[in-house]
């Protein structure tokens, strides 16, 4: 049995495809059912549904031999154990810094005042701000990030951006991309051993159907 871990919602939308250039269906809807595991057209493989950032730990730990999970997410996680082949090129957005509209960032920044960050991502946020050398205050948050700044709980906030809608309804602004995000196939490094004959021709049939 080949178990594949994915995130409801975009993560999984986006992964259809590339299931389908393996000659994989999943049989049920994520939306609809109140499974967790999910039967395929291929009866030796199987989708789990796990929380975004639960995928690299399920991979890891082999509760799953395989799953796709965002750079920002396996960049908190650390990537022990797992075996990362491709970058799927799905679920792009960027990680970047924004500030309320009337905060003056660049000011506070060049002053050498501390800045109090709320993110969700604090271990790519800590380097950030220490490769720039901007003394910052964290503050972990699992939600919600934008909420931060309007209420006086941070300054700033890191949080992923794609359209900027969000902010811009928020009266936050970006002031600082961080990195781009996409997500990525994660493997559990045993199970590429063990169950290299069903994994490889899987891995190369995604690799196969990655658009650009
Ligand atoms: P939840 O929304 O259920 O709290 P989550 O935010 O971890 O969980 P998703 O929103 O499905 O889960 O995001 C999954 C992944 O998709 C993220 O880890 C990130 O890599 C990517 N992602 C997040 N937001 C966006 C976005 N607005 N546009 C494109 N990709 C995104
Ligand atoms: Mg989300």
């Amino acid at each position: 049995m080949i178990t594949l871990a994915l995130s409801k919602g975009r993560i999984f939308e986006e992964t259809l495809p590339l299931l389908a250039a393996a000659g994989i269906e999943v049989l049920e809807d994520p939306e609809k059912t109140r499974k967790l595991i999910l039967p395929t057209n291929q009866p030796d493989v199987r989708v789990v549904l796990v929380r975004a950032t639960d995928v690299p730990t399920y991979v890891q730990y082999g509760g799953a031999d395989l799953g796709v999970a965002g750079k920002d997410v396996l960049l908190e996680h650390g990537g022990e154990g797992l075996y990362q082949p491709l970058d799927l090129n799905i679920a792009k957005c960027r990680m970047s810094v924004a500030v309320r509209d009337d905060f003056d960032y660049a000011a506070q920044v060049k002053q050498g005042t501390r800045i109090r960050v709320a993110t969700k991502y604090t271990t790519v946020a800590r380097q950030h701000f220490a490769d720039k050398g901007v003394h910052v205050d964290l503050i972990k948050l699992y939600g919600s990030m934008e909420l931060a700044p309007l209420t006086g709980l941070a300054d700033a906030i890191v949080d992923l951006v794609s359209t900027g809608k969000t902010l811009v309804a928020n009266h936050l602004v970006e002031v600082e991309q961080i990195m781009e995000i996409s997500s990525r196939l994660v493997v559990n490094q045993a199970a590429l051993k063990l169950k290299r004959d069903k994994l490889r021709p899987l891995i190369d049939a995604f690799a196969g159907a990655i658009q650009p």
